[in-house]
């Protein structure tokens, strides 16, 4: 069972152990207490708040900033990785279709791991790092398409004097006195290895025979032929781009719907087919999950897909039965995070 917006707001203790957790639903408030044999604590930054009290924090959160430019401007053809001039740290500058990305900046994080955002130093930082690759370049605050930021859950190792980017990316698992099993640290690149490693800490737990299934396991069913996306009668560019994400059986079963094979926002290959396979197939629930966790227009598009997030809204709302003012809270929030992803632009550093 794969649950989202569904919170553990506590474990379950009883004197053997971690016995199950109590959750709430975020979207309606409904609480449940599921009951298990192994409990497994995979969460990222915010490890430490489902553990038993530990002396130390177990995870050093540093954040990391991206930001979106028009790779015309940029001029990359290539993915480029420099070392930068100011602190000789490691920079990637990576094509992204009609955009490049660049990114990280690595920083300790003391604050709200909830509300993370780029500031105009982190951004100002990334930029400088691509005049420097690319002189001609000239961009600045004003170019950047979108910017975002997240915290990496590192794991301490008692030095706080470490710099950030010499803080290990290795995954460690942690079984507490309780017996709750915690996965920390690791990276993207090595998600299926930390699976494995904490998949064998429960198979152990659980005394079950027979072998870990993870290393034969496929990651997702192979990419399709371009061809069958083609015979849905679509340009190259919206071809690819759905060839990317998804099975064109998938794209079929949605053609139905107002003009499905329309683009969401003129220049980007987004068409509104894509929206109701996030309601109807992806679990999204609000405007913010289809624009920045599904379709991502929120990095893409030109505004960040500001001015069609009413029409999103109101496409979901059929969808979902939503009212009016549901309808015009989802529009809001989308643009108050847009806003609060632009603060840097304002920041005149006085
Ligand atoms: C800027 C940046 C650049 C990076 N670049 C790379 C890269 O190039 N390559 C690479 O391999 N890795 C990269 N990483 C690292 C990678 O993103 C992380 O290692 C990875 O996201 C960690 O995954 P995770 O599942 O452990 O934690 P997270 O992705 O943080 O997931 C934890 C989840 O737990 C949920 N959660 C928390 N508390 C609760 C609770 N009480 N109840 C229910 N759910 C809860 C959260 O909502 C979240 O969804 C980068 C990270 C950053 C920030």
């Amino acid at each position: 069972l794969v649950a989202n917006y569904v919170e553990v707001t506590q474990l379950v203790r009883d004197d053997h152990g971690v016995t199950g957790a109590i959750v709430q639903d975020r979207t309606d408030g409904a609480g449940a207490e599921i009951r298990a044999e192994a409990v497994v604590n995979a969460t990222g930054v915010w490890l430490d708040r489902l553990r038993s009290p530990v002396a130390t924090p177990t995870i050093r959160p540093t954040k990391g900033v991206h930001i979106f430019l028009p790779r015309d401007q940029v001029g990359n053809r290539h993915a480029v990785a420099l070392t930068t001039k100011s602190d000789g740290r490691l920079v990637f500058i990576l094509p992204w279709g009609d955009l490049t990305l660049v990114g990280t900046t690595d920083t300790d994080f003391s604050g709200d791991s909830d509300r993370v955002l780029p500031d105009a130093r982190d951004v100002d930082y990334l930029l400088a790092a691509a005049n420097e690759a690319f002189p001609d370049a000239g961009v600045g605050r004003a170019d950047v398409v979108s910017a975002y930021a997240g915290l990496r859950p590192l794991v301490r190792h008692g030095r706080d004097d470490q710099a950030e980017s010499d803080i290990s990316r290795e995954h460690e698992i942690f079984v507490d006195r309780d017996g709750l099993i915690s996965v920390a640290g690791g990276k993207f690149t090595t998600h299926r290895a930390m699976a494995e490693a904490a998949v064998d800490v429960v198979q152990r737990r659980l005394g079950s025979a027979g072998g870990n299934p993870t290393p034969a396991s496929n990651l997702g069913p192979p990419v399709r032929p371009l061809e069958e996306f083609m015979a849905l009668g679509l340009p190259e560019d919206i071809a690819l781009h759905l060839q990317s994400r998804y099975a064109p059986e998938q794209v079929r079963r949605h053609l139905d719907g107002p003009g499905t094979m329309e683009r969401i926002v003129e220049g980007r290959p987004h068409v509104w087919a894509e929206v109701d396979i996030a309601v109807q197939e992806e679990m999204a629930l609000t405007v913010t999950d289809v624009l920045v966790r599904r379709l991502g227009l929120f990095y893409e598009a030109a505004d960040q897909a500001i001015d069609t997030a009413p029409e999103v809204a109101s496409r979901m709302a059929r969808q979902l039965g939503w009212d009016r003012s549901r309808v015009a809270r989802e529009v809001e929030e989308y643009r108050a995070l847009v806003r609060d992803h632009r603060v840097f632009r304002e920041d005149r550093g006085d």
